[in-house]
């Protein structure tokens, strides 16, 4: 310590800034609140009014505040990133310095991410650019219905809610304070008397009259109206209603165990949490839920809910933190483990919120590796073991998800954590992905030779399975999901245990206990052995979807070095991003609005698909424009190229031709040139006609066209990716090989995929039994083929006659197809064996191995009933290798089943199956809503009780109903019995019968239908 000489104290007195400052008299604090829609709308009320009253001098903002809430007087704006465009950054800076006298004030931060920084670097254009303007798409019907049911559940909610004071109603004030399983029959009969009231009906009528608002051209394509409008409104907001029983009943049950047991403080705690859950407000859960029209875009949301203990003892206070969004990032933004800001805190999500079983079931899916497709079902046999959309089965796995309905932090962790400099940040969930596989008929010619489209619209035609559905999946930290309690819904990344002693020869088994706590409680949970395998979490939407299927193949890279897949992945994605820009020009949409993926068709062709969707959930009607007159493909190709084509003449890729706020994951992956080229030399009509042989247009191929041309020659060969798709497979084509079969033709098939030999699909199990006995003659020989990859697929004939000169080829331009997949697809190419088409095919067909001739031998194992239009049905026979049996479980699967005029059939075969076998333990449906003649769809809650009842009265054990929402299903043939029988000497079985109708043709003799038996172990 020195001490210091007054002069020279003096001296730091007048230059030192903490000790002035500390000395001056008007003392300025700072205080800063956050303000974003994660706050409850009180909170954020109290720090709006505190920072009116200057008691507050800095908020921290998210993007949702740009418009909307008035924040008085601002003197200056820092933004912590660049705003993703002009629009944004005018809206945010232009806040500041709207008083007069203050001197605006705005600083942008650009971060060291690449968006940022080229901005930084042209910030003078970004400046200058015009914000484009801002404009509503009245073709978003899942918009227009939002305000019908506004219109709808005023009225009902004026004559429900009594107090016509409450300023805004809760829950409690439209359903009671408690709404139970028991409670709730008598608030829907007071919902379904009020629709057919006097006033309820006004109501649906001013509802339907809302559509004389749209211009004349829309009303009837995007308002609903009539029995259907009715059926939207009552099974959405019911829907609603369900969801709210479940949650409050959920609390009354676990308020009575906790008295029950005597533990009061709990019960009391359970209780609260109930007056807690019912006090919130309507209006804020209806939009939540997207019934009513929010101001946010109609997405599906997830919600992270706070458990942050505020309602313990005292009377209830809504959450301070409300935290929600779009669904697709929330599957990772919110999933157990993540760390979310919010109140000043940190709040770490620890498991799944819990709704009950049938709202949030386990389902599996696979995504292709080679062209990302992904399938999805009810169990691990309902995913094909080859995709379904290019049949590729390498490195296919299939996985386990649910769709979260949303999470919750711990009860353990009540006050969050203090922000630190650093939170965990997640891996973001994977690119959204297409479901739908479109079978090539649908897509359709364009004006371009070398381009096929096909639309997929949000909601599917009626009757039409040809739905834009999309998959995004949160694989976990590592790749591998997330273990979930079964018992708590506790949930965490699941690591893959490491294999330590392999050398023991010892399997890796996790023998630590699972310690974690129930996030409900905080408490130890009982249950303590880990899962065994991981659980992702997905989310699946509905949007348009353009398809853009290239025909010519993609370009391979100039030097060998390159990785071709990888190259071809980086033209691809490069192409779907120019194409998504020149989309987004030509209907004048904000960047954003339309998004982009692709899909490639590598082992079979080195082919891309661009898949363009509309960026808003539910479809904006953007993709369903391209194509018309005044958007055509011509015109999106020219647009595209121009993209291409960089006015600062950049190497990969820059902000002037393709970088965009959006795709900056992939700047590094862009290829601008050789896109470029790529698209040119489509232009110029080289690139779709390759490899050797003369061929020329066959302008509309049919298979009656190609039956006609192979009538002269004994044989018939064909090269496909694999046999059959096994969700699309096409009889006609089985019937069209059988027939060559029969006129004694030698039919070769050669396929790139690995047969099974054992396979689990229908579609397969009903090819080898068609197969076997001509497979066993020698008649029919399959081979497997090792060389057909890249290019070289495409310019194979798909199939010829023999290699002799002059003999016939025939080539499809898409070469994917399975063999019965459209035994030839347009467009499609004739051509003549000459030298060079037979050394091209003799190479290829060099590596082939044939398989051996009891390769299809499983068929011989499938008894098989072809029940003709008034055939008696003989159910004793059919199922007679079940006859006397123990039955522990009973699956069936077909869709119609629990439609209002086929449930008699579920009930006919209850009682014969009754009779038939010892006993049944267990019935489980799967069916799905349907559509009755006076186009009411009864809701699936209720079919599932009527079902159950009505079975369970028949004697069969529990049943469970699984009732999907209409259009949800896919069309597979999922028509399917499965019975797992129990026989005396302990072992079990499942007996699989394939129905090729539903469970009513079988039962009804004036139908004619097949059905196909399996056994196998268990
Ligand atoms: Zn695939
Ligand atoms: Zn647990
Ligand atoms: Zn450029």
């Amino acid at each position: 310590m020195v001490k210091l000489e007054d002069a020279e104290r003096e001296k730091l007195r007048s230059t030192n800034h903490y000790l002035a400052s500390y000395e001056e008299l008007n003392h300025l604090t700072l205080r800063a609140r956050e303000h974003t829609a994660a706050l409850s709308t009180e909170l954020r009320e109290d720090i709006e009014r505190e920072f009116s009253e200057r008691r507050l001098n800095l908020l921290s903002c998210t993007t949702t505040m740009e418009m909307g809430v008035d924040l008085g007087d601002l003197e200056a704006v820092v933004n912590l990133n660049v705003p993703p465009g002009i629009a944004n950054y005018q809206q945010r800076t232009g806040r500041a310095g709207r008083r007069a006298q203050a001197a605006p004030f705005c600083v942008t931060v650009a971060r060291n991410t690449s968006y940022d920084q080229a901005v930084f670097r042209t910030l003078k254009d970004y400046l200058m650019s015009t914000p484009t303007t801002p404009f509503i798409n009245l073709q978003n019907a899942e918009l227009f219905i939002r305000h019908q049911i506004s219109v709808v559940l005023s009225h009902f909610f004026k004559s429900v809610i009594v107090d016509q004071n409450i300023n805004a109603p809760s829950l409690k004030h439209l359903f009671g304070e408690v709404l139970t399983q028991e409670s709730k029959g008598a608030f829907f009969d007071r919902l379904y008397a009020w629709t057919e009231s006097e006033k309820g009906i006004l109501a649906f009528a001013e509802a339907e009259r809302l559509a004389e608002t749209l211009p004349a051209e829309l009303r009837t394509v995007v308002a609903t109206s009539g029995p259907a409008l009715k059926n939207a409104i009552v099974g959405r907001f019911r829907e609603f209603a369900e969801d709210v029983c479940e949650r409050c009943s959920a609390y009354v049950a676990r308020t009575k165990e906790s008295a029950e047991a005597s533990d009061y403080g709990k019960a009391k705690f359970w209780q609260a949490q109930r007056e807690q859950y019912m006090e919130q407000f309507l209006v804020t859960e209806l939009s939540r839920r997207g019934l009513i029209p929010t101001y946010s875009f109609p997405v599906h949301s997830l919600t992270l809910e706070v458990q942050d203990g505020n309602s313990f003892g005292k009377y209830q206070k809504q959450a301070d933190v409300a935290l929600s969004r779009d669904a697709s990032s929330g599957i990772s933004e919110y999933a157990p483990g993540a760390e979310v800001v919010a109140n000043g805190r940190i709040w770490e999500s620890s498991g799944l919120a819990k709704y009950p079983k049938a709202f949030m079931p386990e389902r599996w899916y696979a995504a292709c590796q080679e062209c990302f497709h992904v399938d999805v079902g009810d169990t691990p046999q309902d995913v094909p073991s080859a995709c379904s959309n290019c049949g590729t089965d390498t490195g296919r796995r299939k996985r386990k998800y649910v769709e979260p309905k949303g999470f919750v932090t711990s009860a353990a962790n009540k006050k969050g954590r203090d922000p630190g400099s650093s939170r965990r940040r997640v891996r973001p969930a994977d690119e959204a992905r297409l479901i739908a596989a479109p079978r090539a008929e649908e897509f359709l010619e364009t004006e371009l030779p070398y381009l096929q489209t096909a639309l997929l619209p949000a909601r599917g035609a009626e009757g039409s399975e040809l739905r834009g559905s999309l998959f995004v999946a949160n694989r976990g930290t590592f790749g591998e999901g997330y273990y979930r309690c079964h018992k708590c819904n506790f949930c965490e990344a699941f690591k893959k245990p490491t294999s330590k002693s392999p050398s023991k020869g010892k399997a890796a088994v996790t023998t630590k206990k699972w310690l974690h706590q129930d996030p409900a409680t905080g408490l130890k949970c009982p249950e303590d052995t880990y899962p065994k395998m991981g659980l992702d979490f997905a989310h699946m939407f509905n949007t348009d979807v353009r398809l853009l299927r290239f025909l010519a193949p993609l370009p391979e890279p100039q030097d060998d070095v390159n990785d071709v897949r990888r190259y071809q992945e980086r033209v691809a994605r490069t192409v779907a991003e120019a194409f998504r820009l020149a989309a987004s020009d030509m209907l004048h949409l904000h960047p954003g609005e339309l998004r982009c993926t692709y899909r490639l068709y590598c082992t079979a062709g080195s082919t891309v698909e661009v898949v363009l969707y509309d960026g808003i959930p539910g479809g904006a009607g953007y993709c369903a424009r391209l194509g018309q007159p005044q958007f055509s493909f011509p015109e999106l190709l020219q647009l595209a190229r121009n993209r291409l084509e960089c006015p600062a003449g950049c190497d990969s890729a820059c902000r002037s031709c393709l970088c965009d706020y959006g795709n900056q994951r992939h700047w590094d992956n862009f290829l601008r040139k050789d896109s470029s080229e790529w698209l040119s030399s489509l232009v110029s009509g080289k690139a779709i006609r390759t490899g050797p042989g003369k061929y020329v247009p066959w302008p509309k191929p049919s298979l009656a066209g190609l039956a006609d041309r192979f009538g002269g020659y004994p044989s018939v060969s064909v090269i496909a990716s694999s046999l059959s798709s096994p969700t699309d497979f096409s009889e006609t084509d089985l019937n069209q090989v059988l027939t060559w079969l029969q006129e004694n033709k030698l039919v070769k098939l050669y396929v790139a995929n690995q047969l099974e030999r054992q396979p689990k699909e229908y579609a397969l199990l009903m090819l080898y039994r068609h197969l076997y006995p001509w497979m066993a003659a020698g008649k029919l020989k399959v081979f497997q083929l090792d060389g057909l990859t890249g290019k070289a697929a495409s310019e194979v004939p798909r199939l010829f006659s023999s290699l002799e000169n002059g003999a016939l080829l025939v080539r499809q331009v898409f070469p994917v197809q399975a063999v019965f997949q459209g035994l030839v697809n347009a467009p499609a190419e004739l051509g003549a064996v000459d030298d060079e088409v037979r050394a091209q095919v003799t190479e290829l067909l060099s590596d082939a191995t044939e398989y051996p001739a009891d390769l299809f031998a499983e068929g011989s194992n499938m008894d098989m009933w072809e029940l003709e239009s008034g055939d008696k049905r003989d159910l004793q026979d059919i199922f007679k290798a079940i006859a006397g049996q123990h039955v522990k479980k009973l699956v069936i699967k077909d869709p119609y089943c629990g439609a209002s005029n086929n449930r008699h059939r579920l009930q006919e075969y209850a009682k014969f199956l009754v009779k038939h076998v010892q006993v049944v333990d267990a019935v489980q449906i799967y069916c799905s809503e349907t559509r009755d003649r006076n186009d009411v769809v009864e809701h699936r809650y209720d079919v599932a009780r009527k079902l159950e009842v009505m079975l369970e009265a028949e004697g069969v054990g529990r049943v469970e109903a699984h009732v999907k929402e209409i259009g949800r299903s896919r069309s597979t043939h999922d028509r399917e019995i499965a019975i797992e029988t129990a026989d005396s000497t302990g072992c079990d079985f499942v007996h699989r019968y394939f129905l090729s109708g539903g469970l009513d043709y079988l039962l009804d003799s004036r139908s004619a239908t097949k059905v196909f038996h399996l056994r196998v172990a268990k």
